[in-house]
């Protein structure tokens, strides 16, 4: 393997010599364990990355390549970096990262896709940031004062709690789809994930995790990651994609098939989904995921069916809000729903190719809306396979058709809890009302 790498750059070096490299652009997109330097560049470089420290900095060499200072110049405070600097060296450029701590840093090149060109992408870890680690700091800090129970303090209000992890898709790297007026669908699931989280830390007995609260991108794998670190309950991933016919509306929900798609629109999406990492940069020599989904297959059956039935209600519940697109949950091989042993469901929002829907996504008041209507979803199935949970709080607007008793029983409350929560008389209620969920 060493020696084919040492072949190709033999062969790619004369070409890079002679064709000499531009750096055409650089973005910083800031996470909350690293800070991710992407280069645009003309032709693919052969790069070195190396750390130093008194004063601490992070030097890339770029060889045979050109960069405009100014591409560099105006990176300031970003995370660990104070300021970058850049010079020429030889035939090539040097990249000086001045930094304010002493950090893990790693790097490599990303082959063009749709989006972008040859990209050299340099991230600089800021620390581990994982749930679970932080735990265990407060468990060790507290020990070692020997003043205190080892107790997990950061988790004590949240123990036993139905923990939703929520995914907001693509970020930073990766816009995802971009609707005709220009709008990302990172963004709108970004607001619409953050909407939803505040709904669900809204009901006593449920906990939101946000695996992206910010513009930059984490790769497929370290999403489900994330989430089983922290032991979630539930995985949604929100999106709201493109569609090549854009008259296609409407909400749907997705569970995973390792069986092929349900329909041509689920193989598609799928596709499209899949490619992320391509777009946000991530390293393409990634660790062999199949080691931990095939334990994972033991359990994957029943999850399967406890995927389908979240979704189902989840999907209930946006039909009440808007369209809907299809007749049922639909399924496809989704990456980012693998390796995952918790029932997961990927939300797409509506159609970011309508022209209408994109309108509409952008609406704080939509917005709001379909948060509302996912909470609901989980909300009702967290209480049908969680009965000890006791959920309290949150609301509901009724629909026509519904009755009190149906809420109640969707809910796990009582009528008479749900009457004096309202201050219902009779048991009729109009269509449209909000009600308080005790
Ligand atoms: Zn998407």
């Amino acid at each position: 393997m060493r020696s084919l790498a040492f072949l190709l750059t033999l062969l790619l070096a004369p070409a890079i010599a002679v064709a000499g490299v531009t750096v055409t652009e650089v973005r910083t997109w800031q996470g909350p364990d690293h800070v991710r330097v992407v280069f645009d560049l003309s032709a693919p470089v052969s790069h070195d990355l190396f750390i130093l420290d008194g004063p601490h900095r992070a030097v890339v060499d770029i060889a045979d390549a050109e960069l405009a200072p100014t591409l560099v110049d105006t990176i300031r405070d970003e995370g660990p970096i104070q300021r970058v600097r850049s010079a020429r060296r030889g035939d090539g450029v040097r990249v000086v990262f001045d930094l304010d701590r002493a950090i893990d840093t790693e790097s490599f090149s990303v082959a063009p896709n749709e989006q972008y060109g040859h990209r050299l992408v340099v991230d600089l870890q800021t620390g581990p940031a994982t749930p679970a680690g932080a735990g265990d700091a407060v468990i060790t800090a507290a020990s070692a004062e020997g003043d205190r129970a080892p107790v997990r303090t950061a988790d004590a209000a949240g123990a036993g709690d139905f923990l939703v992890a929520i995914d907001a898709g693509h970020g930073g790297e990766d816009p995802g789809a971009i609707g005709a007026a220009g709008t990302y669908e990172k963004d709108i699931v970004l607001s619409v994930a953050r909407r939803l989280a505040k709904r669900v830390d809204a009901v006593a007995g449920m906990r939101a995790l946000l695996i992206r609260d910010g513009d930059y991108y984490i790769g497929l794998r370290d999403r489900t990651r994330k989430a089983r670190e922290a032991d979630a309950d539930l995985f949604v991933s929100v999106h709201a994609d493109a569609f090549r016919d854009r008259s296609v509306k409407g909400s749907s929900v997705f569970v995973l098939s390792r069986n092929g798609a349900s329909s041509e629109m689920a193989r598609m999406l799928a596709r499209s989904e899949n490619r992320a990492d391509r777009i946000g940069g991530v390293s393409l020599d990634d660790k062999d995921p199949e080691v931990a989904s095939v334990l994972l297959d033991l359990s994957r059956a029943h999850t399967v069916e406890e995927s389908l039935a979240f979704a189902a209600k989840v999907k209930r519940e946006l039909g009440a809000i808007g369209d809907v697109h299809g007749s049922g949950v639909e399924q496809a091989g989704f990456a980012v729903l693998k390796s995952l042993d918790m029932p997961s469901a990927l939300v797409e929002l509506a159609f970011i190719s309508n022209p209408e829907e994109e309108r509409r996504l952008r609406s704080a008041d939509y917005q709001a809306q379909l948060a509302r209507g996912i909470v609901n979803g989980i909300r009702a199935y967290a209480a049908a396979t969680r009965p000890d949970l006791r959920l309290a709080g949150g609301e509901y607007t009724v629909r026509r058709g519904d009755t009190l008793s149906e809420i109640a029983v969707r809910y796990s409350v009582s009528v008479d809890s749900l009457r004096d929560a309202n201050n219902l008389g009779g048991s009729m209620i109009s269509a449209g009302r909000t009600l308080q969920i005790p």
